[in-house]
């Protein structure tokens, strides 16, 4: 007779223990786990969860160790889309769990698959597709966009190599498509020289996105009316206010942040880009930095010989990163211990398929470029 699990064991116990119980149950279900399981941890994720990351990153490092990673079980400790794409890149049988389905992205859901095909047929209608049109998704979007940039040709990108991924599609293709945050788009279009009036903006609750076909057709990027909650937080007068008050400042943004804010920037970069910067600025350097603010405070806390402070007064925490707490952690990898595998992300064949065809793409392309 083959082994039975033991019975699932509720959410609600860890709910009611303390947060020492909580960690000394993480280890000790790590510990029985030994190398089947294999704990991935976004900078955005709050400190008491990430310090039992096994390997942290932005989300393309994230994938990268996704595609390489043997471990039977990938906890991870981001957010919804991050968590399928792992199951995508991830090897067959391997189990993805994410130990909040609560953890979405509200930018990743501002595209809908249903939307985006939609909007290509009307591209298709009105002629534009008679050009080379590559559709390119942010990875903050679901595995059926994926999908569908795979299946047209298009690719995935992140914000670390949205650069190198935009230079390889402008030149083999007449106009890019870009879901669904118009603010990486609009930045990156604009370090290729884009003037701002041929990248519109595709509202897709209007005919044609809100636009007139002779704009679609002029257009060199369409950018999806979407954008990250966290980053639009950050305005072009916290970077005059922090210059006005720490003088010799620099300021530090994620491409994210809305264009007005990037260009009164000194820096912008992916999240990567933003730690190496940090890391490698000399002592007594100062930085008013406008990403997520658990990762703010975490450079905060390993350079103390630095000035580092978030660009905007007010809280720009990812609320959706935040619902992955230790207690979700501990709960979910007691029931893995256990023999029981709860929130498991499983993307279905087709989709993974052809969202691997993106992701590959994105891949090779980076490689590539460095
Ligand atoms: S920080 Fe913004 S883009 Fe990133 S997961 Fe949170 S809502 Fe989504």
């Amino acid at each position: 007779m083959s082994a039975v699990a033991e019975a699932v064991r509720p959410l609600e116990d860890f709910l009611v223990m303390s947060d020492e119980d909580v960690a000394e149950s993480i280890v000790e279900s790590k510990r029985e786990l030994g190398d089947r399981v294999v704990i991935l941890g976004h900078h955005y994720q709050r400190d008491d969860v990430v310090k039992h990351a096994d390997l942290t990153g932005d989300s393309y490092q994230l994938s990268v160790m996704a595609s390489k990673a043997d471990a039977e079980y990938i906890v991870f400790c981001g957010v919804h889309f991050m968590a399928e794409s792992a199951n995508i890149l991830g090897k067959d049988g391997q189990t993805v769990v994410l130990p909040d389905m609560g953890a979405g992205c509200s930018m990743a859901d501002m595209a809908s698959v249903e939307e985006v095909e939609d909007a290509w047929e009307q591209l298709e209608e009105i002629g534009v597709l008679e050009q080379r049109v590559a559709p390119i998704t942010y990875m903050n979007s679901s595995a059926a966009i994926k999908a569908f940039c795979g299946r047209n040709d298009g690719v995935v990108c992140t914000s670390s190599n949205a650069i190198p991924l935009f230079d390889h599609y402008l030149k083999n293709f007449d106009k890019l498509f870009f879901f669904p945050d118009q603010h990486l788009g609009r930045n990156t279009g604009a370090k290729f020289g884009i003037p701002l009036d041929k990248m519109i903006v595709w509202d897709p609750h209007k005919e044609l996105g809100g636009n007139t076909p002779e704009a679609v057709h002029d257009a060199k990027l369409i950018l999806w009316r979407g954008h990250c909650s966290v980053h639009g937080r950050f305005k072009e007068w916290h970077a005059d206010q922090v210059r006005e008050e720490v003088p010799g400042v620099k300021v530090l943004v994620h491409p994210e942040c809305p264009h007005e804010v990037v260009v009164k920037s000194d820096l912008d970069g992916s999240t990567s880009f933003i730690i190496k910067t940090v890391e490698n600025s000399p002592s007594g350097s100062k930085w008013a930095i406008g990403t997520e603010v658990n990762l703010v405070n975490r450079l905060k806390t390993r350079f103390p010989d630095k000035d580092i402070r978030l660009l905007a007064p007010d809280l720009c925490m990812c609320a959706t990163m935040f619902r992955i707490a230790p207690q979700n952690l501990a709960w979910a990898l007691d029931n893995l211990a256990a023999g029981n595998v709860v929130n498991e992300i499983v993307v279905d064949a087709e989709t993974r398929h052809y969202a691997n065809v993106a992701l590959g793409r994105m891949i090779s392309l980076t490689e590539n470029k460095n």
